[in-house]
Parts: C-alpha cells; structure tokens; sequence
C-alpha cells in the first residue's frame, strides 16, 4: 500500500487488525487538490500515513453506540435524530471519527426505515433529522426520496438536513436532474430542507462545488459549513480564515470547528487545545463579525463542548453547546489546563 512516507507491504490481516480505512478518492477531488496550489496541505485529507498505525484512541469517541435507539438512528440530543443511511463516501478522509463502519460493510446503516420513522412518530421533542453515513449523497437520489418517504409525513419534524463532503469530492453529484424534485418535495411538506457541507480547506471550494451551491441555494436549501481542525492540513488562521470567508461569499454559514477527536488511527491530526484557540482567536481577528459565525467544538461523549479561552488562572473555559441534561446546556465550567491537552479527558476534574 502507497503511504505519505513511502510503500509499505502489508497483509489483509494487518490492515484489519489496526483497522485502516481502505484508499479511495475520486479523480475529481485528485485533480482539485493538486491543482489548486495547496496539494502539500490537502493531501494529508485522502493519502494514508504511516502513522495510522501508530495514532491510539478510541473508536467511538462520541458514545454513538450508548445513543443508538433503532438501528441506525442515534438520539443524544433532544430535538435531533442522527440516521446512517450510509457506510460509504466518493472518497475516505483519513481522519474519519467514524473509521470504525466508514468505507467498510456495516452493520450500523439503518435496515428497516419504518421502524426510524415509528420511533420518530413517538417523538415529538425531535424536530430535525440529520442524515449522515457515510455520506447520503452517494445513494442514489431515488434511495434519498425512499429515506424520506419514511420521515416527511411525520409533522413534527420541521427540517431534514443531509451532511456531506461531496461538494468537495464530486460536485457534479449536485447537478442530477432529479434533485430539484426531492427539495421541493422537503419545502411542500412543509420542512426545510438545509445541507451542511464540510469544507475543511480554501482549496476544497472549487468553480464547480460554488456553482452547484448558488443553484442549491436558488432552490431555497439552507447552507452551513462545517470543518475539522487538522494539523498539517489547516492549522494555520489565515487558511482556515479564507475558508470560512470564501463559505461566507458564497451562501454558506461557518457553523462548527471541531477539534479533531482522538480517533484511533487518526489521533496524529490533533492540534493541542492551546493551539486551537490560538488559532480560533487568529480567525475571528481576520473576518468581519457577519463572517464568524463558527463556534470552536469538541464533540465529546457527554455532549457538545465550546472551547472558549485558556483564562489567566490557567484554566481552560468551556460551555456546553449540546447536553443530553438541558440543565447543563449554556452553563461555563472550567479545567485546569495541561500543556499539550488535546481533549476533555486529558484534563484532570481537580
Ligand atoms: S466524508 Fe465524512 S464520513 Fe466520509 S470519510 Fe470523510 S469524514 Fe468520514
């Protein structure tokens, strides 16, 4: 197998045991990344490196599995539903939070779609679902109008969101004929219809993805932007500055920076938390106040955590975005910070 550092001979075995995301990445996003001046960067998204096999950590970080109540569907948050359609993508990011079932045959995608929908119907506090994998734009766009066959009866239910990379690994997914339709099925029962694109990089925003989205847009579906923040790829404010700038000019809402998760065979992406704000503070000072509208996110098992600032105490100070206990929602709590912490729990409670 071809890795950054070199060619490596290796076993089906070993690639399994140290769970390594099989290679793939379409020729478009191939050719967009090596020609948009950032390759040195860019390639650290699809290439395999050596260090796979070396990087620890879980492969659940987020305790998808304790919030699964159907098949497929996870409920961690009140008004959300997270459905799996999906364990595949056009091409394999190699800091993957969901390398354990991503790109593999799995057994988390949901099965039997009725039963989603019954749980939803029994719901009511579920107001949107998100549809994520994977990634739900590489079935078919009559596999997506199936998917919502089952969820837009349900009136509760006031938006479908679809997650997805394929704006930068193959925008043309995006000029299928029969997309129009299945938007405006979304508006006519009475929902919005928002897809939350995930650009990590200034030089993933090609001519093509910016096209597709200003059409998307003319449909009236919604547009955030999410991104992860990734040593070598764009730990640095002035990219990732020009990335939630060009999102802004065209129609996209920066919505979350997370933090990179300690994945097992990706936790070499992690930036330390020190450097995550820095690099946050470096971003708000280059954009206008309509353009920052991010927030800096560890998406940890016990709920979605804003990194707020290092204080001079030597505290890190915190503030749960998402909580499963509403109570905790909105309320700041503080560590003591340790030098090179990456994550909550490299933070001791006292
Ligand atoms: S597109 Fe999303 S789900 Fe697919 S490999 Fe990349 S991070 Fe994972």
């Amino acid at each position: 197998m071809k890795f950054i550092e070199g060619t490596r001979v290796l076993t089906a075995g070993e690639l399994q045991v140290n769970n390594i995301t099989r290679y793939r990445v379409t020729r478009y996003y191939r050719d967009q990344i090596t020609n948009s001046g950032y390759y040195d960067q860019l390639k650290y998204i699809v290439e395999p490196s050596v260090k796979e096999f070396e990087s620890a950590g879980s492969l659940d970080t987020s305790g998808e599995h304790d919030n699964t109540v159907v098949v497929g569907l996870q409920h961690k948050y009140a008004q959300t539903g997270l459905l799996l359609v999906t364990d595949h993508c056009a091409s394999y990011c190699r800091y993957c939070f969901r390398k354990r079932m991503v790109g593999k045959k799995s057994d988390e995608v949901a099965p039997d779609l009725a039963r989603v929908a019954q749980y939803i119907g029994g719901h009511p506090e579920m107001t949107n679902v998100l549809l994520s994998g994977g990634d739900p734009f590489v079935l078919s766009t009559s596999n997506l109008n199936e998917v919502l066959n089952h969820l837009l009866p349900i009136t509760h239910l006031n938006s479908i969101r679809f997650g997805t990379k394929m704006f930068a690994f193959e925008p043309s997914r995006f000029e299928d004929s029969a997309l129009p339709a299945l938007f405006q099925r979304i508006h006519e029962a009475g929902k919005t219809a928002v897809i939350v694109t995930h650009f990590d990089h200034v030089g993933e925003i090609s001519v093509d993805a910016e096209r597709n989205i200003r059409s998307l847009r003319a449909q009236d579906v919604q547009f955030l932007n999410q991104s992860v923040l990734l040593a070598k790829v764009n730990d640095d404010p002035e990219i990732l500055a020009a990335t939630f700038a060009k999102c802004h000019q065209i129609g996209v809402r920066p919505y979350y920076l997370f933090q990179s998760r300690p994945v097992k065979g990706a936790s070499h992406f992690q930036v330390s938390l020190r450097r995550g704000l820095e690099i946050t503070r470096g971003i708000n000072q280059r954009l206008s106040g309509i353009q920052k509208t991010f927030k800096y996110i560890m998406s940890h098992y016990t709920g979605k955590i804003e990194i707020l600032d290092l204080g001079d105490d030597g505290r890190l100070y915190m503030r749960y975005h998402q909580n499963k206990i509403p109570n905790k929602i909105g309320k700041i709590f503080s560590r003591p910070h340790v030098e090179a912490a990456r994550w909550l729990d490299d933070l001791p409670e006292e």
